[in-house]
C-alpha cells in the first residue's frame, strides 16, 4: 500500500452524498477472541502490539493482510485482519520476524479470528498465511471454499463493489473514521 491507502472519492449509495475518499483497507485492531475477553480482565490477560495478539499465554494471533484482487482497480482491497496459529507456528514466525528472506518459507495454517462485517461466518474459515518481506504484514490466503469471501478473493471484485463495501461500514458506526473498524 505504498500509494496510500485511499483514492478518490465516490458518490455514496448509503447517503448519496459525496465522500472525499474511498478506502481501499479496512483493518481490525485486535483478534476477536481478545474483544470477548471482559474489558476490565484484558490488560492482565493479553499481550498486545500492532501485530501479535496472545491470549493467556496459550492463544496465538497475527496479523495480516487478506488482498482481494481489483479487477478495475489501481490495486488490490485489502482487509487488516487477525488469525490464530498454533503455538509452533507462532513461535516460528517470531523468530523469523527480523530474517531478511522469511517470504521464502512455507506457509502457515491459521484460523480467521476476525468478524467482518458484510460476511457471515467469518470466524470458521482456514487461511494460509504467508510471510512477506521485511516491513510487510503477512498475506492472508483464505482455504478455497464456497464462502463468499472465499470467492472474492479467488476472483476479484470491482471498485462498484468497493465502492458499495465503504459505504456500508462508512455508515454502520464500525468504521470510526476511513480504513479502521471499530
Ligand atoms: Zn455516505
Amino acid at each position: 500500500m505504498d500509494d496510500g491507502p485511499n483514492i478518490d472519492g465516490f458518490v455514496c449509495g448509503t447517503c448519496g452524498k459525496f465522500h472525499p475518499e474511498l478506502p481501499m483497507d479496512f483493518a481490525v485492531d485486535t483478534p476477536y477472541p481478545y474483544l470477548v475477553i471482559p474489558v476490565e480482565e484484558r490488560k492482565s490477560r493479553r499481550y498486545l502490539t500492532s501485530d501479535v495478539c496472545v491470549i493467556d499465554g496459550k492463544e496465538f494471533h497475527i496479523r495480516g493482510c487478506l488482498e482481494i484482487p481489483v479487477i478495475d482497480g489501481p490495486r488490490p482491497f485489502a482487509w487488516g485482519i487477525w488469525v490464530s496459529l498454533s503455538e509452533k507456528s507462532f513461535k516460528q514466525v517470531i523468530e523469523l520476524w527480523d530474517y531478511n528472506g522469511r517470504e521464502t518459507e512455507p506457509p502457515y495454517f491459521g484460523w480467521l479470528c476476525t468478524r467482518l462485517p458484510l460476511y457471515s461466518d467469518t470466524g470458521i474459515l482456514k487461511t494460509h498465511v504467508h510471510l512477506r518481506p521485511f516491513n510487510k504484514r503477512p498475506l492472508i490466503e483464505l482455504e478455497p471454499t464456497d464462502h463468499p469471501l472465499a470467492i472474492e478473493q479467488r476472483n476479484g471484485i470491482t471498485m462498484a463493489r468497493v465502492r458499495e463495501i465503504a459505504a456500508a461500514l462508512l455508515h454502520r458506526g464500525i468504521a470510526d473514521g476511513p480504513n479502521h473498524l471499530a
